[in-house]
């Protein structure tokens, strides 16, 4: 009776085509065994190979012996181990920031920093297509948010100039690679129109910390423009094989977090393993600086395959490439057909992307080579064609 509510809404889903289930995968990365066969997951975002790397493995395991499995309290009661400051030190180095700050996940650094940042009676200017977790800190903040069109630095001078009077604070958010396109934001431009205008700038880097700059750095460092960057923000997550999320800023607004995101304070530090695994990632980053850059040159040569053969791929210049299919169903069919073939390319549904685009969405990894990529290819072009 009380949850009667319930079932209707997952039949409607259903009947979408947008039902979601999170299946049981056996193995985890980019190259997985199941059922003894080998199947090519194009969507882990573990863009380097580096979720079974010895040496990653090797750090976690010795920060699970040196403190055990938890940090066992808040950052701010006890939770603070020395790795933590020791990873917060070294993202900041990397990263070109003063200094940094570790969260328990990229979901919580946006859900902590943006709130922190501008709240009520001020104004966020966020492009069209940035990732929910953005979303909900914006939400969370009160502040009041516009938005622009995705990637389109005109959009924003407008929007800036519609908006210039306005009183408050005003924060621009955008990502660096997007999560879903895989393209790239025009960032020089967007960080010259939020000084003119005297905004904050954000960027997400989820996923182009580790596979774009030098050492993988990502593309703030890249471009050179931290001075005109408030905010870097990245994840453990992606490329860095683990878990956990980091901002990169300034000293006074580092302080200014420590005292009041709310997603910092109130929850337990991550786990000493966890921090582990992300030193163990920047070692290898900075041992092996061109990972991000085969990882490049391979998904321009498989997005060349696709394109070649007529496939939409957006407008995607990095690791992540989408192929636009458009219908629900369809959609999922062709995934479903991939999978036999031992393909994983998971169909990206509305509302995770705007209806009428559902996609397979193509991570590319360290975990496929060249061999591999072009039989995808392959399988792709014709499950397209037919489908
Ligand atoms: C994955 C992702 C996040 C969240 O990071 P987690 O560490 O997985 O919580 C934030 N922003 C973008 C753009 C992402 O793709």
């Amino acid at each position: 009776m009380r949850e009667d509510w319930i079932q209707p809404i997952l039949d409607d889903a259903k009947a979408q085509g947008l039902q979601r289930a999170a299946r049981v995968y056996p193995e985890a990365g980019g190259l997985i065994r199941i059922d003894g066969k080998e199947v090519l997951n194009f969507s882990s975002n573990d863009y380097l190979d580096l979720a079974r790397h010895p040496h990653v493995m090797d750090r976690a395991r010795e920060a699970l012996d040196l403190y055990g499995v938890g940090s066992t309290a808040s950052r701010l009661v006890s939770g603070t181990l020395p790795i933590h400051e020791e990873l917060e030190v070294r993202i900041a180095r990397e990263k070109g920031y003063e200094s940094a700050l570790v969260f328990g996940s990229g979901y919580m650094a946006n859900a902590g920093t943006i709130p922190a940042l501008a709240g009520r009676g001020d104004l966020i200017f966020a492009d069209k297509l940035v990732h929910a977790s953005m979303i909900d800190a914006c939400k969370l903040s009160g502040a009041k948010l516009v938005r622009y069109a995705h990637n389109d630095a005109e959009a924003l001078e407008k929007r800036l100039e519609q908006y210039a009077a306005a009183a408050g604070r005003k924060l621009v958010i955008t990502e660096s690679v997007f999560s879903m396109d895989g393209d790239i934001a025009p960032l020089k431009d967007i960080a010259a129109l939020a000084e003119q205008q005297g905004a904050m700038l954000m960027v997400d880097e989820a996923h182009s910390s580790g596979t774009f700059g030098p050492n993988g750095a990502g593309l703030i460092r890249e471009l050179g423009i931290e001075n005109a960057v408030t905010v870097s923000m990245g994840t453990m997550s992606k490329a860095m094989a683990g878990y956990g999320g980091f901002i990169a800023c300034s000293k006074p607004l580092r302080e200014l977090l420590v005292h009041s995101a709310r997603a910092f304070i109130y929850t337990t530090a991550p786990p000493p393993a966890v921090i582990g695994a992300a030193l163990g990632a920047l070692d290898v980053l900075e041992a092996t600086p061109r990972l991000g850059s085969i990882l490049q040159a391979n998904a321009d040569y498989f997005r060349s395959l696709l394109n070649d053969a007529g496939l939409d791929t957006l407008q995607s210049q990095s690791q992540i490439i989408p192929v636009v299919i458009g219908d629900n169903e369809k959609a999922l069919a062709i995934s479903q057909k991939l999978r036999a073939e031992g393909l994983i390319a998971a169909a990206i549904r509305p509302p995770t992307v705007p209806a009428g685009s559902a996609r397979l969405r193509l991570s590319i990894t360290l975990a496929h080579l060249v061999d591999d990529l072009e039989r995808a290819a392959q399988s792709i072009i014709s499950a397209v064609k037919k489908g």
